[in-house]
């Protein structure tokens, strides 16, 4: 039997607006929620990762037609089926205990409902008029992270929390539009009015150092500084080239010897290059170590230079009691990037970026005449988002849902798994720890017939043998990933060696999901012995 057409009118196009009333429609939508709920989480038990299962060729092939049809092609029940059967089972199943390579990981189930609600209100936070007490919560949600990291007085938050003229940050979308508005209060702040050059907001950055006789403007941020920041260089109108990457120590933390001389380099251009800011790295993304933040933040004092600390990983974690020193001197950071949907465990889509000065994103505020008025408590005035939805609702409710000992909990296990991961990567012959973990990430390689034996002088035979390594871990990782039984990453470091760091392939891992253990770890490293086995000998 033929299907009847779907036709576009004007009766059925509104009841698309209007809710339901009938109780057979309304059960049927429920049928559909408890569909996606569960539904979805079939396909997780098939594979992990990336596969080749269904080639990427094959995909882009079956999703090359460009035109929208005019009339309706399919009703909801049919869109929900097909997103379940044709879509899911070719997206990466990161919630799988074995999916350990990336940030992004399985989330707590309650976070679909929250987010549900979100979408349901569809509040605007960009103006108190389609937000109301969104926006009001959003400045208690920052308020209560600031104060996790900030520690100041309970009358310091009393005077800012609901205060229309101060802001203790802000919500974005990323990490990356957190660091992006942390440079850009920087760069504002760097360049102030001076005789007739009013603001770099308003005349541009070439005004900007014409007034102010600069030529050049830095960044220096550890060699393991997220590419956001290059980003933000570029919008910014500094320039990436001028995100200067500093030399690592043996631990991967920036090294401070290094950081000075830089600096000192750039004194000797008598003022002709400043420094924009200094970012402290609080979990490096590719190995999760943490810059010595006090020193940082001390170099900074003194020579009043904007400090920023990129957290967007580990910033939650100062929520742990255990680990909480790990993260000294945070609270001297002029700005603080935190990500919602990295270790909060919030759905895709949440950034925040705080800062120590209640006043400091006055040189970034905004007054569109239409849509926000100074002294208004619109949140867009200072936000580097437009409209943009109420995830600090999220934020606010899981907080409630889990405490922070909850929270706590979840690292604490990310972090002793890794240690215990780590022991265990030791204990194997064919493996060794490349960079140890100091939270929940490590990175380590195959290193058949050269544990230990790499002197770290670069000579050529080494050299040669680094690239025999280099070739094992890129094909046993590929291998596994294809395999889609578990998903470990690879990058590619510069292990430090004297002066001359030397290209490294490694393998990495992120220990976020709470049902990853030791078992599940071995079998990972057993199967990738495995795959080596089976290709090179
Ligand atoms: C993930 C990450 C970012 C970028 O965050 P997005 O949310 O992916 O934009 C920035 N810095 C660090 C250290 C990160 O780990």
């Amino acid at each position: 039997m033929k299907k009847s057409a779907l036709v576009a009118d004007w009766n059925t196009l509104m009841r698309t607006f209007i809710r339901p009333d009938d109780e057979r429609t309304k059960a049927t939508l429920i049928k559909y929620m408890e569909q996606i709920q569960f539904g979805l989480h079939d396909f997780l038990s098939e594979h992990v990762g990336i596969t080749e299962e269904v080639s990427l060729k094959e995909l882009s092939d079956n999703l090359s037609d460009t035109r929208i049809s005019k009339n309706p092609e399919k009703k909801l029940a049919d869109v929900i089926t097909d997103l379940i059967e044709d879509i899911a089972p070719h997206a990466v199943n990161i919630t799988s205990p074995y999916f350990v390579g990336h940030m992004t990981s399985a989330i707590p189930f309650f976070m679909i409902h929250l987010k549900t609600i979100v979408a349901a209100l569809n509040q605007n936070v960009v103006k108190l008029e389609t937000s109301k007490v969104c926006s009001v919560l959003e400045k208690q949600v920052l308020a209560k992270i600031h104060r996790m990291i900030y520690q100041r007085s309970e009358s310091f938050y009393k005077k800012h929390v609901q205060n229309t003229n101060s802001t203790l940050g802000s919500f974005v979308e990323c990490g990356t539009l957190a660091n992006i508005t942390a440079l850009w209060v920087a760069r504002n702040k760097l360049f102030p009015p001076k005789g007739n050059f009013t603001d770099v907001e308003h005349e541009g950055i070439q005004a900007a150092y014409h007034a102010h006789g600069v030529e050049r403007c830095v960044v220096l941020v550890s060699r393991l500084g997220h590419y956001s920041l290059r980003k933000a260089g570029g919008l910014l109108g500094i320039g990436n080239q001028n995100i200067i990457p500093i030399d690592i120590d043996h631990n991967n933390r920036v090294d401070l010897k290094r950081l000075n001389d830089q600096m000192q380099e750039i004194d000797r251009d008598q003022g002709k290059t400043r420094i924009l800011a200094i970012i402290g790295v609080a979990g490096a993304t590719e190995t999760g170590t943490i810059d010595p933040l006090r020193k940082i933040g001390e170099i900074c004092k003194q020579r009043k230079i904007h400090f920023h600390v990129d957290a967007a990983w580990g910033g939650p974690t100062i929520m742990s009691e255990k680990y909480r020193h790990l993260f000294d001197g945070i609270e001297m950071a002029d700005s603080i990037t935190i990500d919602g949907h990295k270790q909060f465990y919030m759905p895709m889509g949440c950034g925040m970026v705080y800062f120590r000065d209640p006043h400091a994103m006055d040189v970034v505020a905004y007054h569109a005449n239409y849509i926000n008025r100074p002294g208004s408590v619109d949140l867009g005035i200072k936000s580097l988002s437009g409209s943009r939805e109420a995830s600090s609702l999220i934020l606010d409710s899981a907080l409630k849902i889990m405490g922070s000992r909850g929270y706590s909990l979840l690292y604490e296990h990310g972090i002793e798994t890794a240690r215990e991961f780590a022991e265990e990567i030791n204990k194997r012959p064919l493996f060794e720890v490349i960079t140890r973990p100091e939270l929940n990430i490590l990175t380590y390689r195959l290193c058949p017939n050269a544990k230990g034996m790499l002197s770290g002088r670069n000579s050529p035979k080494e050299i040669q043998i680094n690239e025999r390594l280099n070739e094992i871990n890129r094909t046993v990782q590929r291998l596994q990933r294809e395999a889609g039984n578990s998903f470990v990453s690879r990058t590619t470091l510069k292990i430090l060696n004297g002066s001359n760091g030397i290209n490294t392939v490694v393998l990495r891992c992120v220990i976020m999901n709470p049902m990853t253990n030791m078992m599940i770890l071995r079998e990972i490293l057993d199967e990738q012995e495995d795959i080596y086995r089976r290709t090179f000998t």
